[in-house]
Protein backbone atom coordinates (compact mmCIF):
# COMPACT_ATOMS: atom_id res chain seq x y z
CA UNK A 1 0.00 0.00 0.00
CA UNK A 2 2.84 2.34 1.23
CA UNK A 3 5.09 1.75 -1.58
CA UNK A 4 1.70 2.23 -4.54
CA UNK A 5 1.59 5.58 -2.97
CA UNK A 6 4.63 6.30 -4.24
CA UNK A 7 4.38 5.27 -7.73
CA UNK A 8 6.27 8.04 -9.48
CA UNK A 9 8.97 8.69 -6.94
CA UNK A 10 9.62 5.21 -6.92
CA UNK A 11 9.91 4.56 -10.94
CA UNK A 12 12.01 7.81 -10.73
CA UNK A 13 14.39 6.65 -8.79
CA UNK A 14 14.39 2.74 -10.28
CA UNK A 15 15.17 4.36 -13.57
CA UNK A 16 17.92 6.77 -12.48
CA UNK A 17 19.47 3.54 -11.34
CA UNK A 18 18.82 1.81 -13.83
CA UNK A 19 20.07 4.87 -16.19
CA UNK A 20 23.67 4.83 -14.13
CA UNK A 21 24.48 1.27 -13.83
CA UNK A 22 27.58 1.78 -15.16
CA UNK A 23 28.03 4.40 -12.27
CA UNK A 24 27.16 2.21 -10.13
CA UNK A 25 29.44 -0.75 -11.42
CA UNK A 26 32.19 1.80 -11.83
CA UNK A 27 32.44 2.26 -7.92
CA UNK A 28 32.03 -1.33 -6.91
CA UNK A 29 34.95 -2.10 -9.31
CA UNK A 30 37.18 0.54 -8.39
CA UNK A 31 37.48 -0.27 -4.95
CA UNK A 32 37.89 -3.87 -5.57
CA UNK A 33 40.93 -3.34 -7.66
CA UNK A 34 41.96 -0.30 -4.73
CA UNK A 35 41.40 -3.89 -2.04
CA UNK A 36 42.51 -1.55 0.96
CA UNK A 37 42.76 -2.54 4.38
CA UNK A 38 40.87 -1.18 7.37
CA UNK A 39 42.26 1.97 8.81
CA UNK A 40 44.08 2.24 5.02
CA UNK A 41 40.98 2.69 2.45
CA UNK A 42 42.91 6.27 1.43
CA UNK A 43 41.49 5.91 -2.43
CA UNK A 44 38.48 4.31 -1.54
CA UNK A 45 36.81 6.71 0.59
CA UNK A 46 38.64 9.74 -1.80
CA UNK A 47 36.23 8.13 -4.60
CA UNK A 48 33.10 7.59 -2.38
CA UNK A 49 33.50 11.28 -1.16
CA UNK A 50 34.37 12.86 -4.22
CA UNK A 51 31.46 10.95 -6.12
CA UNK A 52 28.92 12.42 -2.94
CA UNK A 53 30.48 15.68 -3.23
CA UNK A 54 29.79 16.18 -7.43
CA UNK A 55 26.21 15.56 -6.04
CA UNK A 56 26.14 18.55 -4.08
CA UNK A 57 26.42 16.74 -0.66
CA UNK A 58 28.21 18.25 2.05
CA UNK A 59 31.69 16.37 2.99
CA UNK A 60 32.91 16.24 6.51
CA UNK A 61 36.09 14.09 6.31
CA UNK A 62 38.36 12.34 9.16
CA UNK A 63 35.27 12.79 11.34
CA UNK A 64 35.94 11.09 14.73
CA UNK A 65 39.66 11.08 14.16
CA UNK A 66 39.23 8.38 11.06
CA UNK A 67 41.59 9.60 8.21
CA UNK A 68 39.26 7.71 6.05
CA UNK A 69 36.35 8.31 7.84
CA UNK A 70 33.34 10.87 6.57
CA UNK A 71 29.95 12.18 7.00
CA UNK A 72 28.20 13.32 3.74
CA UNK A 73 24.69 15.31 4.40
CA UNK A 74 22.00 16.86 1.81
CA UNK A 75 19.10 17.98 2.75
CA UNK A 76 17.66 19.59 5.54
CA UNK A 77 15.43 19.31 8.52
CA UNK A 78 12.95 15.97 9.65
CA UNK A 79 13.58 13.19 9.49
CA UNK A 80 17.41 12.50 9.96
CA UNK A 81 18.27 9.18 8.33
CA UNK A 82 21.85 8.05 8.43
CA UNK A 83 23.31 5.79 5.56
CA UNK A 84 26.02 4.01 6.63
CA UNK A 85 28.60 0.75 5.36
CA UNK A 86 32.23 -0.46 5.12
CA UNK A 87 34.83 -0.43 2.16
CA UNK A 88 37.59 -3.10 3.79
CA UNK A 89 39.24 -5.31 2.70
CA UNK A 90 41.31 -8.51 3.95
CA UNK A 91 44.81 -9.57 3.86
CA UNK A 92 46.24 -12.12 1.50
CA UNK A 93 42.70 -12.47 -0.26
CA UNK A 94 43.76 -10.94 -3.80
CA UNK A 95 41.65 -12.71 -6.03
CA UNK A 96 41.13 -12.58 -9.71
CA UNK A 97 37.47 -11.72 -10.26
CA UNK A 98 35.58 -13.67 -12.61
CA UNK A 99 37.64 -16.80 -12.90
CA UNK A 100 36.61 -20.06 -10.61
CA UNK A 101 39.85 -21.68 -9.54
CA UNK A 102 42.19 -18.87 -7.08
CA UNK A 103 44.33 -16.84 -9.16
CA UNK A 104 45.75 -14.10 -7.47
CA UNK A 105 45.77 -9.76 -8.50
CA UNK A 106 48.76 -9.26 -6.90
CA UNK A 107 50.61 -12.25 -4.85
CA UNK A 108 49.84 -12.23 -0.75
CA UNK A 109 48.45 -9.17 -1.43
CA UNK A 110 45.06 -7.72 0.43
CA UNK A 111 42.19 -8.33 -1.57
CA UNK A 112 38.13 -8.33 -1.47
CA UNK A 113 37.00 -11.41 -0.52
CA UNK A 114 33.52 -10.54 0.94
CA UNK A 115 32.10 -7.81 -1.01
CA UNK A 116 32.67 -4.65 0.91
CA UNK A 117 33.45 -2.94 -2.61
CA UNK A 118 29.65 -3.32 -3.99
CA UNK A 119 28.69 -1.80 0.01
CA UNK A 120 30.18 1.22 -0.95
CA UNK A 121 29.15 0.69 -4.43
CA UNK A 122 25.19 0.45 -3.10
CA UNK A 123 25.09 3.11 -0.81
CA UNK A 124 26.73 5.97 -2.74
CA UNK A 125 24.41 5.43 -5.51
CA UNK A 126 21.39 4.87 -3.38
CA UNK A 127 22.11 7.83 -1.89
CA UNK A 128 22.74 9.82 -4.90
CA UNK A 129 19.38 8.70 -6.40
CA UNK A 130 17.46 9.30 -3.21
CA UNK A 131 19.01 13.21 -2.94
CA UNK A 132 17.81 13.29 -6.86
CA UNK A 133 14.30 12.41 -5.70
CA UNK A 134 14.54 14.45 -2.69
CA UNK A 135 15.52 17.93 -5.22
CA UNK A 136 12.17 17.01 -7.94
CA UNK A 137 9.70 15.81 -5.64
CA UNK A 138 10.34 18.65 -2.48
CA UNK A 139 10.81 15.87 -0.38
CA UNK A 140 11.80 17.13 3.39
CA UNK A 141 14.30 15.98 5.46
CA UNK A 142 18.64 15.17 6.07
CA UNK A 143 20.45 12.42 4.56
CA UNK A 144 23.81 11.60 6.55
CA UNK A 145 25.81 8.98 4.69
CA UNK A 146 28.72 7.96 6.94
CA UNK A 147 31.96 5.64 5.62
CA UNK A 148 32.85 3.76 8.30
CA UNK A 149 36.39 2.29 8.07
CA UNK A 150 38.55 -0.48 9.23
CA UNK A 151 35.34 -3.01 9.83
CA UNK A 152 36.59 -6.11 9.55
CA UNK A 153 38.99 -5.28 13.12
CA UNK A 154 35.38 -3.85 13.99
CA UNK A 155 36.73 -0.16 14.40
CA UNK A 156 34.73 2.77 13.55
CA UNK A 157 31.24 3.02 14.34
CA UNK A 158 31.40 2.98 18.50
CA UNK A 159 33.16 6.12 17.94
CA UNK A 160 30.90 7.26 15.68
CA UNK A 161 28.19 6.71 18.47
CA UNK A 162 30.10 7.88 21.42
CA UNK A 163 31.55 11.48 19.66
CA UNK A 164 27.58 12.14 18.89
CA UNK A 165 27.53 11.73 14.85
CA UNK A 166 24.06 9.97 15.40
CA UNK A 167 22.41 12.58 18.73
CA UNK A 168 20.34 13.87 15.49
CA UNK A 169 19.69 10.97 13.60
CA UNK A 170 16.01 9.22 13.64
CA UNK A 171 16.66 5.79 11.64
CA UNK A 172 19.50 4.21 9.97
CA UNK A 173 20.17 1.58 7.36
CA UNK A 174 23.23 -0.04 7.00
CA UNK A 175 23.97 -2.15 3.04
CA UNK A 176 26.11 -5.42 3.35
CA UNK A 177 26.58 -7.68 0.60
CA UNK A 178 25.33 -11.81 0.66
CA UNK A 179 24.21 -14.63 -1.57
CA UNK A 180 20.38 -13.02 -1.24
CA UNK A 181 18.42 -10.21 -1.72
CA UNK A 182 16.57 -10.29 1.31
CA UNK A 183 16.69 -8.17 5.53
CA UNK A 184 15.59 -9.56 8.87
CA UNK A 185 15.37 -8.06 11.96
CA UNK A 186 16.47 -9.03 15.74
CA UNK A 187 19.73 -9.85 17.06
CA UNK A 188 21.86 -10.88 13.98
CA UNK A 189 25.60 -10.59 15.39
CA UNK A 190 27.60 -10.67 18.41
CA UNK A 191 29.08 -8.26 20.57
CA UNK A 192 33.08 -8.33 20.82
CA UNK A 193 35.83 -6.72 22.45
CA UNK A 194 39.53 -7.19 20.91
CA UNK A 195 43.00 -5.95 22.49
CA UNK A 196 46.45 -6.17 22.27
CA UNK A 197 48.17 -7.80 24.96
CA UNK A 198 52.03 -6.83 24.98
CA UNK A 199 54.24 -8.52 27.71
CA UNK A 200 57.22 -6.59 28.56
CA UNK A 201 60.54 -8.46 29.62
CA UNK A 202 64.14 -8.60 29.72
CA UNK A 203 66.19 -9.91 27.02
CA UNK A 204 69.19 -12.07 27.45
CA UNK A 205 71.45 -14.54 25.40
CA UNK A 206 69.19 -17.60 24.96
CA UNK A 207 72.43 -19.84 25.09
CA UNK A 208 75.04 -18.51 27.39
CA UNK A 209 72.94 -17.04 29.65
CA UNK A 210 69.20 -17.68 29.70
CA UNK A 211 68.61 -17.80 33.11
CA UNK A 212 69.03 -13.67 33.34
CA UNK A 213 65.95 -13.11 30.64
CA UNK A 214 62.73 -12.50 31.40
CA UNK A 215 60.89 -13.85 28.44
CA UNK A 216 57.59 -12.03 27.12
CA UNK A 217 57.14 -14.81 24.66
CA UNK A 218 56.03 -16.88 27.81
CA UNK A 219 53.89 -14.51 29.11
CA UNK A 220 52.00 -14.99 25.43
CA UNK A 221 52.33 -19.06 25.89
CA UNK A 222 50.77 -19.32 28.75
CA UNK A 223 48.06 -16.65 28.75
CA UNK A 224 46.95 -18.60 25.54
CA UNK A 225 47.42 -21.65 28.22
CA UNK A 226 45.44 -20.06 30.29
CA UNK A 227 42.58 -19.12 27.81
CA UNK A 228 42.20 -22.79 26.95
CA UNK A 229 41.60 -23.75 30.26
CA UNK A 230 38.87 -21.10 30.61
CA UNK A 231 37.05 -22.21 27.45
CA UNK A 232 35.59 -25.20 29.04
CA UNK A 233 34.05 -22.94 31.64
CA UNK A 234 32.63 -20.25 28.89
CA UNK A 235 28.90 -20.09 27.65
CA UNK A 236 28.86 -22.26 24.12
CA UNK A 237 28.06 -18.98 22.32
CA UNK A 238 31.64 -17.40 23.52
CA UNK A 239 34.57 -16.78 21.49
CA UNK A 240 38.07 -16.26 21.97
CA UNK A 241 40.43 -16.11 19.49
CA UNK A 242 44.00 -14.96 18.39
CA UNK A 243 46.76 -14.31 16.94
CA UNK A 244 50.66 -13.67 17.43
CA UNK A 245 51.38 -9.92 16.28
CA UNK A 246 55.04 -10.14 17.83
CA UNK A 247 57.05 -13.11 19.02
CA UNK A 248 59.98 -11.84 19.17
CA UNK A 249 63.35 -11.16 16.59
CA UNK A 250 65.62 -14.65 16.41
CA UNK A 251 66.16 -17.08 18.84
CA UNK A 252 69.34 -16.38 20.16
CA UNK A 253 67.74 -13.65 21.80
CA UNK A 254 65.49 -14.10 24.09
CA UNK A 255 61.94 -11.67 23.42
CA UNK A 256 61.66 -8.43 26.00
CA UNK A 257 58.85 -7.73 24.22
CA UNK A 258 56.11 -10.13 22.85
CA UNK A 259 52.06 -9.13 21.45
CA UNK A 260 49.01 -11.43 21.04
CA UNK A 261 46.27 -9.92 19.50
CA UNK A 262 42.60 -11.87 21.15
CA UNK A 263 39.25 -11.11 20.16
CA UNK A 264 36.50 -12.15 22.75
CA UNK A 265 33.13 -12.47 21.49
CA UNK A 266 29.63 -13.30 22.87
CA UNK A 267 25.66 -12.19 22.27
CA UNK A 268 25.54 -9.39 24.67
CA UNK A 269 27.71 -6.53 25.41
CA UNK A 270 27.91 -7.56 29.13
CA UNK A 271 28.60 -11.16 27.67
CA UNK A 272 31.70 -9.79 25.49
CA UNK A 273 32.98 -7.77 28.72
CA UNK A 274 33.12 -10.30 31.02
CA UNK A 275 35.37 -12.79 28.65
CA UNK A 276 37.24 -9.68 28.18
CA UNK A 277 37.44 -9.75 32.11
CA UNK A 278 38.69 -12.86 32.36
CA UNK A 279 41.06 -12.32 29.44
CA UNK A 280 42.86 -10.04 31.54
CA UNK A 281 43.02 -11.59 34.87
CA UNK A 282 44.97 -14.47 32.95
CA UNK A 283 47.25 -12.66 30.98
CA UNK A 284 48.15 -10.53 34.21
CA UNK A 285 48.43 -14.02 35.92
CA UNK A 286 50.69 -15.28 33.06
CA UNK A 287 52.82 -11.82 33.17
CA UNK A 288 53.15 -12.79 36.69
CA UNK A 289 54.62 -16.39 36.24
CA UNK A 290 56.80 -15.11 33.18
CA UNK A 291 57.99 -12.33 35.53
CA UNK A 292 56.95 -10.14 32.77
CA UNK A 293 54.62 -7.01 32.80
CA UNK A 294 51.83 -6.42 30.71
CA UNK A 295 50.03 -3.60 29.17
CA UNK A 296 46.84 -4.20 27.53
CA UNK A 297 45.34 -1.81 24.79
CA UNK A 298 41.72 -2.02 23.52
CA UNK A 299 41.68 -2.21 19.91
CA UNK A 300 38.03 -2.47 19.57
CA UNK A 301 35.03 -3.38 21.12
CA UNK A 302 31.31 -3.42 19.53
CA UNK A 303 27.74 -3.96 21.05
CA UNK A 304 26.05 -7.32 18.88
CA UNK A 305 23.96 -5.84 15.74
CA UNK A 306 20.14 -5.92 16.02
CA UNK A 307 17.97 -5.14 13.67
CA UNK A 308 14.48 -3.28 13.79
CA UNK A 309 11.30 -4.42 12.62
CA UNK A 310 9.69 -1.59 11.33
CA UNK A 311 12.20 -0.79 9.30
CA UNK A 312 12.81 -4.44 8.22
CA UNK A 313 9.19 -4.23 6.88
CA UNK A 314 9.65 -1.29 4.82
CA UNK A 315 13.02 -2.26 3.70
CA UNK A 316 11.36 -5.84 2.24
CA UNK A 317 8.21 -3.68 0.68
CA UNK A 318 11.27 -2.20 -1.24
CA UNK A 319 13.27 -5.24 -2.01
CA UNK A 320 10.07 -7.21 -3.37
CA UNK A 321 8.85 -4.31 -5.29
CA UNK A 322 12.51 -3.84 -6.76
CA UNK A 323 12.69 -7.95 -7.47
CA UNK A 324 15.80 -10.23 -8.07
CA UNK A 325 17.84 -9.04 -10.91
CA UNK A 326 17.28 -11.64 -14.35
CA UNK A 327 20.45 -13.88 -14.51
CA UNK A 328 21.73 -14.69 -17.66
CA UNK A 329 22.49 -18.83 -18.56
CA UNK A 330 26.26 -17.89 -18.35
CA UNK A 331 25.66 -16.14 -14.52
CA UNK A 332 24.14 -19.41 -13.41
CA UNK A 333 26.94 -21.55 -14.81
CA UNK A 334 29.94 -19.38 -13.37
CA UNK A 335 28.00 -19.15 -10.02
CA UNK A 336 27.89 -23.00 -10.21
CA UNK A 337 31.08 -23.51 -11.04
CA UNK A 338 32.11 -21.48 -8.54
CA UNK A 339 30.51 -23.57 -5.70
CA UNK A 340 31.69 -26.41 -7.01
CA UNK A 341 35.44 -25.14 -6.75
CA UNK A 342 34.47 -24.13 -3.19
CA UNK A 343 33.20 -27.60 -1.91
CA UNK A 344 29.75 -25.38 -1.78
CA UNK A 345 26.12 -26.48 -2.50
CA UNK A 346 25.94 -25.61 -5.89
CA UNK A 347 22.26 -24.39 -6.83
CA UNK A 348 23.57 -21.57 -8.87
CA UNK A 349 22.10 -17.67 -7.89
CA UNK A 350 18.83 -17.48 -5.81
CA UNK A 351 15.88 -15.97 -8.26
CA UNK A 352 13.43 -15.59 -5.85
CA UNK A 353 13.75 -12.44 -2.64
CA UNK A 354 13.99 -14.06 1.23
CA UNK A 355 10.80 -13.84 2.81
CA UNK A 356 10.72 -11.36 5.81
CA UNK A 357 9.78 -13.96 8.86
CA UNK A 358 10.16 -13.43 12.36
CA UNK A 359 13.02 -12.98 14.52
CA UNK A 360 15.98 -14.43 12.78
CA UNK A 361 18.79 -16.07 15.04
CA UNK A 362 21.83 -14.57 16.18
CA UNK A 363 24.90 -15.97 15.10
CA UNK A 364 28.44 -15.28 16.22
CA UNK A 365 30.37 -12.89 13.68
CA UNK A 366 30.24 -9.44 14.96
CA UNK A 367 29.92 -5.73 12.85
CA UNK A 368 30.56 -2.42 14.42
CA UNK A 369 27.37 -1.19 13.35
CA UNK A 370 25.93 -2.82 16.91
CA UNK A 371 26.87 0.24 18.32
CA UNK A 372 24.83 2.33 16.04
CA UNK A 373 21.64 -0.42 16.06
CA UNK A 374 21.04 0.38 20.03
CA UNK A 375 21.30 4.01 18.96
CA UNK A 376 18.65 4.26 16.86
CA UNK A 377 16.23 2.11 14.93
CA UNK A 378 18.64 0.21 12.43
CA UNK A 379 17.67 -1.77 9.06
CA UNK A 380 19.93 -3.81 7.05
CA UNK A 381 19.27 -4.23 2.92
CA UNK A 382 21.29 -7.17 1.77
CA UNK A 383 21.49 -7.36 -1.50
CA UNK A 384 22.59 -10.43 -4.07
CA UNK A 385 26.15 -8.79 -5.69
CA UNK A 386 27.97 -12.28 -4.49
CA UNK A 387 27.49 -16.26 -5.04
CA UNK A 388 25.15 -17.97 -2.28
CA UNK A 389 27.23 -20.05 0.20
CA UNK A 390 30.70 -19.24 -0.87
CA UNK A 391 32.90 -18.89 1.95
CA UNK A 392 34.42 -15.50 2.69
CA UNK A 393 37.51 -14.32 3.54
CA UNK A 394 38.02 -17.05 1.18
CA UNK A 395 39.51 -16.83 -2.45
CA UNK A 396 35.66 -17.85 -3.58
CA UNK A 397 34.46 -14.87 -1.80
CA UNK A 398 36.48 -12.72 -4.18
CA UNK A 399 35.64 -14.86 -7.48
CA UNK A 400 32.30 -12.51 -8.18
CA UNK A 401 33.14 -9.41 -6.77
CA UNK A 402 33.82 -7.27 -10.15
CA UNK A 403 31.47 -9.64 -12.22
CA UNK A 404 27.90 -8.84 -14.03
CA UNK A 405 27.04 -10.66 -10.82
CA UNK A 406 28.10 -8.13 -8.49
CA UNK A 407 27.36 -5.09 -10.93
CA UNK A 408 22.91 -6.55 -11.12
CA UNK A 409 23.14 -7.16 -7.73
CA UNK A 410 24.34 -4.02 -6.88
CA UNK A 411 21.94 -2.39 -8.39
CA UNK A 412 18.84 -4.24 -7.39
CA UNK A 413 20.38 -2.97 -3.64
CA UNK A 414 20.77 0.62 -4.53
CA UNK A 415 16.79 0.42 -5.71
CA UNK A 416 15.65 -0.87 -2.44
CA UNK A 417 18.04 1.57 -0.22
CA UNK A 418 16.59 4.38 -2.47
CA UNK A 419 13.03 3.27 -2.08
CA UNK A 420 13.17 2.93 1.59
CA UNK A 421 14.58 6.27 1.99
CA UNK A 422 12.03 7.65 -0.21
CA UNK A 423 9.60 5.69 2.20
CA UNK A 424 10.56 7.08 5.12
CA UNK A 425 11.06 10.39 3.95
CA UNK A 426 7.84 10.81 2.77
CA UNK A 427 5.58 8.94 5.75
CA UNK A 428 5.99 10.05 8.89
CA UNK A 429 4.15 7.20 10.24
CA UNK A 430 7.20 4.78 9.01
CA UNK A 431 9.77 6.51 11.13
CA UNK A 432 7.48 6.69 14.42
CA UNK A 433 6.46 2.56 13.56
CA UNK A 434 10.26 2.00 13.71
CA UNK A 435 10.79 3.80 16.89
CA UNK A 436 7.95 2.45 18.77
CA UNK A 437 8.78 -1.29 17.27
CA UNK A 438 13.05 -0.16 18.63
CA UNK A 439 11.18 0.80 22.38
CA UNK A 440 9.86 -2.26 22.42
CA UNK A 441 13.10 -4.27 20.87
CA UNK A 442 15.73 -2.93 22.99
CA UNK A 443 13.36 -2.90 26.65
CA UNK A 444 15.22 -1.97 29.73
CA UNK A 445 18.89 -2.45 27.78
CA UNK A 446 20.71 1.18 28.33
CA UNK A 447 23.19 1.77 25.51
CA UNK A 448 26.35 2.43 26.53
CA UNK A 449 29.86 2.14 24.74
CA UNK A 450 32.08 -0.43 25.18
CA UNK A 451 34.91 1.22 24.06
CA UNK A 452 36.66 3.25 26.31
CA UNK A 453 35.86 7.16 26.60
CA UNK A 454 39.10 8.28 25.66
CA UNK A 455 40.17 5.63 23.46
CA UNK A 456 41.18 6.93 19.97
CA UNK A 457 41.30 5.23 16.93
CA UNK A 458 44.48 3.06 15.79
CA UNK A 459 44.94 5.08 12.29
CA UNK A 460 48.13 3.14 11.89
CA UNK A 461 46.51 -0.15 11.90
CA UNK A 462 47.57 -2.10 8.68
CA UNK A 463 49.39 0.74 7.62
CA UNK A 464 52.71 -1.21 6.67
CA UNK A 465 51.02 -4.21 5.00
CA UNK A 466 49.22 -1.96 2.39
CA UNK A 467 52.78 0.48 2.04
CA UNK A 468 54.21 -2.83 0.46
CA UNK A 469 51.54 -3.98 -1.53
CA UNK A 470 49.89 -0.54 -2.83
CA UNK A 471 52.58 0.09 -5.79
CA UNK A 472 51.84 -3.56 -7.57
CA UNK A 473 48.70 -3.12 -7.26
CA UNK A 474 47.86 0.36 -8.31
CA UNK A 475 48.73 -1.21 -11.70
CA UNK A 476 44.95 -2.69 -11.63
CA UNK A 477 43.11 0.70 -10.62
CA UNK A 478 40.10 1.30 -12.51
CA UNK A 479 40.98 4.78 -14.27
CA UNK A 480 37.52 5.85 -15.50
CA UNK A 481 35.43 8.15 -12.72
CA UNK A 482 31.51 7.23 -11.40
CA UNK A 483 29.31 9.40 -13.43
CA UNK A 484 25.48 9.87 -12.58
CA UNK A 485 23.30 11.79 -14.70
ZN1 LIG B 1 31.12 -7.60 5.95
Amino acid sequence: MAANNRAREKSFVFNFLDRNAVAVATIGDSIFYFGELGMQEVESAKLMTETLENEGFSVERGISGFPTGFCASYGSGDPVIALHTEYDANPNNSQVSGETEQKNITPYGPGHCEGHNCNAAVMVSGAIAAKCAIKKFGLKGTLKVFGAPGEEQLISRPYYVRDGWFDDVDVAIHDHIGGDMGTVYGLTHSAAVSAYFTFHGETAHASTAPWRARDALDGVVLMDMGMAQFREHMEPEMRAHRVIKDGGDQPNTIPARATVWWTFRAPTAEGARIVFEQGKKIAEGAALMSNTEVEIEVMSAVWPVRTNQGLAEVIQNNLELVGVPEWTVDEQAFARKLQEAANVHAEGLRTEIKPLLGPTEQRTPSNDCGDVSWKVPMGRVGFPSNVPNVPFHHWAGGAALATTIAHKGSVAGAKALAGAVVDLLSDPTLVQRAKKTFAEEIGEVIYKPLIPERQKPPVDLNREMMETFRQPMSAHYIQEKPRFN
